[in-house]
């Protein structure tokens, strides 16, 4: 068969909803000082590698994983302080419990509900399964002279609205949130909770470096579900991600988890690093300074708005995102551009907190940029 007839074959067969998405686009970063993938810049120690390369070496990996992955979710309870009576479902990375929940929820003409800007894969999998995707816009600097309310902080009113309109089947709420890098209040999403027909996911992709969590709150409301990655701690090379809950939701979710989704090398290397966990939230407490630096040295530059952030990057806006993104990648930096991706990320990048000598280059570049562009 011809590329053209494949090509049109393909045309015809596939649904309407996945011939107009655009793939998740992820750029070769190979030679760049590595800034735009929210990753931790740090490995461990060798002696823990060491320890890591003797527990791959031993591992079956001509055995299926344990499907329970009985030992991971007990480590991954004691980190956590998950509350005793709460059950824990876990994922190749968070990506894939945002689409388990998505197949589980999809009833007919059921809405995926999320604010905007926000994590793009929310509506890009309610998109691709299905779901009606339903975006509420975060407060903007227009609107904060009268509301009184932060910039990207969650406009209640107009959430409390589309919830009563659209009767979410599942809403997602990043704590922090991803790309402005923002708590939101708990007042707000407590008031979200308890208006929802439907499930509410607080997803806590970034709660290594944030100052709050809701999984003290589970088991209070009967449709909250906490949803976390250890991507940003130092794995995202093994994907894996958990939702915290009830066992009432989380068994019934459970049928449609793949039996073998979360690989023996992944169980075995994520249960050898969370026994080293003080070795990650050390990395994440160096990063939390990190940030605070970088926050203060994009502060000190005239052409630069920057956000300040509970997660591990900033956001800020320049007046020419895309001539200070080639500047930066130019000079052998990758960021993210973030223009184009929402009209309230007019002229906004992320920057990804790295080691304090990749910060240094980044500000070193970001001012050349600036001075030749100007
Ligand atoms: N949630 C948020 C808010 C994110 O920013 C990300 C990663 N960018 C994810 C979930 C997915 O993380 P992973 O699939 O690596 O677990």
């Amino acid at each position: 068969m011809s590329f053209s007839s494949a090509s049109a074959l393909a045309g015809a067969l596939l649904r309407q909803e996945v011939l107009d998405l655009h793939a998740y686009h992820v750029p070769d970063s190979s030679g760049y000082i590595k800034l735009d993938a929210m990753e931790n810049p740090y490995l461990v120690p060798p002696a823990l590698r060491d320890e890591i390369a003797e527990v791959v070496a031993a591992a079956a990996i001509n055995r299926y994983p344990d499907p329970g992955a009985v030992l991971l979710k007990e480590k991954i309870r004691k980190i956590t302080g998950l509350p005793e009576d709460m059950a824990l479902l876990l994922g190749n990375g968070s990506d894939e419990l945002i689409q388990l929940l998505a197949l589980a929820l999809n009833k007919p003409g059921a809405v995926l509900l999320s604010v905007e800007p926000s994590f793009v894969m929310y509506r890009m999998i309610a998109i691709f399964t299905g779901m009606r995707y339903v975006g509420v816009p975060l407060v903007s600097d227009t609107k904060i002279a009268d509301t009184g309310a932060a910039d990207f902080s969650l406009d209640l009113p107009a959430m409390l609205a589309a919830i009563e309109r659209e009767k979410p089947a599942l809403v997602f709420l990043a704590y922090p949130n991803n790309p402005t890098g923002n708590l939101f209040s708990i007042e707000a999403i407590t008031r979200i909770i308890a208006a929802a027909p439907g499930l509410v996911v607080v997803d806590e992709a970034y709660y290594a470096f944030a100052s709050d969590s809701f999984i003290p709150h589970l088991g209070r409301y009967p449709n909250l579900l906490v949803m976390r990655t250890f991507s940003k701690l130092g794995m995202a090379g093994l994907r894996l991600g958990f939702l915290a809950g009830s066992a009432a939701w989380l068994e019934q979710l459970e049928k449609l988890r793949l039996p073998y989704n979360v690989g023996v090398l992944t169980q075995q290397v994520a249960l050898k690093l969370l026994e080293h966990h003080e070795v990650l939230l050390q990395q994440a407490e160096q990063i939390k300074q990190d940030r605070a630096e970088l926050f203060q040295q994009l502060s000190r530059i005239d052409a630069v708005q920057v956000y300040a952030s509970e997660a591990n990057f900033l956001l800020f806006c320049v007046a020419d995102a895309g001539a200070i993104f080639d500047g930066l990648k130019q000079r052998g930096v990758l960021i993210k551009n973030l223009n184009g991706t929402h009209p309230m990320l007019k002229d906004c990048l992320r920057v990804t907190v790295g080691k304090p000598e990749e910060n240094r280059e980044f500000i070193a570049a970001l001012q050349e940029t600036i001075i030749q562009s100007a």
